[in-house]
């Protein structure tokens, strides 16, 4: 399978798809709800895979590995950290293994790398002066501290019995509805939140640590500035006003906590042997973290082109954006 077939290479050796991102047929006018049907049912589409991998690993998560709703009762640092050792647990692994294969192994050396270079080694931009590490030590050390800690913290309330837990058996399509949305509730407050901080003093303050990676790669993805974090997380907080199962934090936290792997790889395309690969849908991000003014959301909501942001990888968006960053920077300097 040839990288040629599916896009080329500048002179600086950076591939561009030929591909342009798009958006499902879903929030368009006129309302086309067959399409809209098929794409949620289709592969993929709005279940599979990713959504439905992430509400299985969440109540899994829930279910299986995690204390149970007492031990959240009390804030206490044996249950922080088992509740930290089950969340490092599953970002090793799943980061991990994107990372083993791709950057580690290379096992498909720099084919359908958006950026031919590797992570920076020497870099004096990043921690340790290594890329991989700046990311790694944010992941675990601000990321999954504070993911965990928005676990403890939600949960607690239940726990104590501030708020009432439903039974699944007796609300069992309420339960899997709550959580097919999840992935759609969590796409508009990235938005929002995202936007929120490319402002100033935000953007100096905390975002600009997370943009450090114009080159990402998987752990890329939550390597950010705490404050980030805490925005990032506080997407959990809704569901304490709804109809409430822990498994909505688990899977809301677990969904923020995993998908910024793939959306970070840094690769187009991701082989799988026997001439088979699969799109791990990184290019809009990618295009964000390459031109930092473009593709704010970044999953199925059409917020970018609604606002007029989205960047959809051709020469034309790419000219749109070169004019407003034209009149962006005059406007600033009229306003100085
Ligand atoms: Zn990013
Ligand atoms: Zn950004």
């Amino acid at each position: 399978m040839a990288e040629s077939n599916y896009g080329s290479r500048d002179k600086r050796g950076h591939y561009r798809p030929h591909k342009r991102v798009g958006y499902p047929p879903i929030f368009i006018w006129p309302l086309q709800p067959r399409a809209a049907l098929k794409w949620v049912f289709a592969v993929p589409g709005y279940l599979v895979p990713w959504n439905v991998f992430y509400i299985c690993v969440g109540v899994l998560s829930w279910f299986l590995l995690s204390p149970p709703l007492e031990a959240y009762a009390k804030i206490s640092f044996q249950t922080f950290f088992l509740v930290f050792l089950k969340n490092s647990a599953l970002v090793a692994l799943y980061f991990g293994a994107f990372h083993y294969r791709l950057y580690t192994l290379r096992s498909q050396d720099t084919d359908f790398k958006f950026n031919p270079r590797w992570p920076a080694a020497k870099s004096k931009q990043f921690l340790f002066n290594d890329q991989n590490l700046d990311n790694i030590f944010l992941t675990f050390f601000s990321g999954v501290t504070i993911w965990s800690g928005f676990e403890l913290g939600l949960l607690w309330f239940p726990a104590n019995g501030y708020v009432s837990v439903l039974s699944v058996k007796e609300n069992w399509i309420y339960f899997i509805v709550m959580l097919l949305l999840i992935h759609l509730w969590r796409d508009l407050h990235f938005y929002l939140v995202h936007r929120l901080i490319h402002f100033e003093p935000l953007y100096s303050l905390a975002h600009r640590i997370h943009h450090k990676n114009i080159n990402p790669g998987p752990w890329s993805g939550l390597a950010m500035h705490p404050i980030e974090h805490i925005f990032y997380f506080s997407c959990a907080v809704l569901y304490l006003f709804f109809p409430f199962h822990p498994a909505f934090i688990i899977v809301t936290l677990v969904h923020a906590g995993l998908s910024p792997a793939p959306g970070h790889v840094g690769f187009d395309r991701i082989k799988l042997g026997k001439g088979e690969s699969f799109d791990p849908d990184s290019y809009a991000h990618y295009l964000h973290h390459k031109y930092f003014e473009c593709n704010y959301a970044d999953g199925i909501l059409p917020l970018d082109r609604w606002f007029g942001t989205f960047h959809d990888g051709s020469d034309e968006a790419q000219t749109r954006l070169k004019d407003r960053l034209k009149e962006k920077n005059l406007k600033n300097r009229f306003t100085r």
